[in-house]
């Protein structure tokens, strides 16, 4: 087992949770999601390079925003911490290299990926 691989893949699932986060949050608003940086919704302070880290920030600033101090929801740290869980569940039971070659496995991998995303756009409510 590579454990630099497997931190690897945790802290990539918990930008792709960040980034999912964000999307989920701004596409009902019709917000732009590639182009605006990040802001606190409640001071609409914009954020740092320190402040969007995903997991860390959140315990670094103790689950609040640095400019405002509002409470961050704690959802949003699960989601990024379970994202991360996600990509190493996914690379390590699917064998991503070598998906493409077994059609079972890929039907697997697409069911998983739906079901976390519906999991990610579920967790919005
Ligand atoms: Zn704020």
């Amino acid at each position: 087992m590579d454990i630099f691989l497997y931190v690897m893949l945790f802290i990539m699932g918990t930008f792709f949770g960040s980034f999912f986060t964000l999307a989920v949050y701004r596409i009902p608003l019709k917000k732009d999601i590639t182009h605006e940086h990040s802001f606190c919704p409640n001071c609409n302070h914009k954020l740092g390079v320190l402040d969007l880290f995903p997991v860390w920030s959140y315990l670094f600033l103790k689950g609040k925003c640095r400019y405002c101090g509002q409470k961050i929801r704690i959802r949003y740290f699960l989601l990024e911490i379970l994202s991360g869980i996600v990509f190493v569940i996914a690379y390590a039971s699917f064998h991503i290299q070598d998906i493409f070659l077994d059609t079972e496995k890929e039907i697997a991998f697409l069911a998983f990926v739906f079901m976390y995303i519906t999991m990610v756009i579920v967790s919005r409510n």
